[in-house]
């Protein structure tokens, strides 16, 4: 693990430490050492992570504010590259990481005022995009239902917005309701962070842990569905080989018996010893032939 030379937290300088110090420790000093860098880690990002929003709306350039928290300890990310902690959580981070304040990067977006979105439900034609797109699961609705925002919980992050393919989704100032629980970020940062901005955060943060969860156990789910309907072709690829060829050589079989009974019904009917008869019986022969296929023209006429 590398930790970055130009952060200056007293943890992240304690984990250098114990990353790149000196002398070499031995190998049990060596995983305790290790075992305490990563709990300081999680600790760190745990640290940076309360101070995000938690819109989880990717503006940052990751899959929502933890994974932001964590690029920031490792280095790859800057702290000015969430739009909605603006200024004011740009201080919170540089303060926490003890560096100097840095302006927003406006290739991240700009800080707007909070938001929450409003589906048009005569619109609306149900088709669960904005579902599988809401990072906190804010939406309800089922298929070619209409579907409508759970204003309280909607974090205006947009993410709503691009996939709804009749554009019936917009941004509003969120109701009075939602406002008593979500100040972010106007009144968060800039002021003491009073217990419902706290309730808020933590409520998103949770309810997209929660989706993330939800979201891999349905994963795991399909996979091993699929690994189950692999494994049962396979298995009655394997049996039914032997099954079809029985079932063809059963029929080869039946035709075959029913050929040579055809075969001995034939031989017992035809006439036999013909060539050595005397030309009178041979005569007697042919008349009893002719008078037998005369009844049998007479049977299949009466048919
Ligand atoms: S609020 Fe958005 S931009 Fe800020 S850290 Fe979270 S996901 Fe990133
Ligand atoms: S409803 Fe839309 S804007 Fe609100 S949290 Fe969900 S995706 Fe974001
Ligand atoms: S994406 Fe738009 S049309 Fe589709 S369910 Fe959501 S609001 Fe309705």
């Amino acid at each position: 693990m590398s930790v970055p030379k130009h952060i200056s937290h007293p943890v992240l300088q304690r984990l250098r430490r114990l990353v790149v110090g000196k002398p070499k420790p031995s190998s049990f000093s060596t995983v305790r050492a290790r075992s305490a860098a990563r709990g300081e880690t999680r600790s760190l990002v745990a640290s940076i992570d309360a101070i995000l929003p938690q819109t989880q709306c990717t503006q940052c350039g990751y899959q929502g504010c933890k994974p932001y928290a964590e690029a920031i300890v490792r280095g790859e990310a800057n702290i000015n590259q969430c739009p909605p902690g603006g200024d004011a959580g740009i201080h919170a981070l540089a303060s926490l990481l003890q560096r100097p304040y840095i302006p927003l990067n406006p290739q991240h977006g700009i800080q707007k005022p909070k938001q929450v979105a409003v589906i048009d439900e005569q619109t609306c034609i149900g088709c669960t995009l904005c579902i599988q797109a809401c990072p906190v699961d804010a939406i309800l609705g089922a298929s070619k239902q209409m579907h409508t925002v759970i204003a309280d919980e909607c974090t205006g992050c947009e993410l709503c917005l691009a996939p709804c393919p009749v554009d019936c989704i917009s941004m509003h100032s969120p109701p009075v309701t939602a406002i008593s629980r979500w100040r972010y970020p106007e009144f968060a940062l800039h002021a003491p962070a009073g217990p419902l901005d706290v309730q808020a955060a933590n409520i998103a943060r949770e309810r997209h842990a929660f989706r993330l969860q939800r979201q891999a156990r349905e994963q795991e789910e399909r996979a091993r569905k699929l690994a189950q309907r692999r494994a049962a072709s396979a298995t009655h690829a394997t049996t039914q080989d032997p099954a079809a060829e029985q079932a063809a050589l059963a029929k080869k079989a039946a035709i075959a018996a029913a050929m040579a009974r055809v075969q001995a019904q034939k031989a017992a009917t035809a006439p036999r010893n013909t060539e050595v008869v005397s030309p009178a019986v041979a005569a007697e022969i042919a008349a009893i032939e002719a008078r037998r296929a005369q009844m049998k023209k007479t049977d299949d006429s009466a048919e």
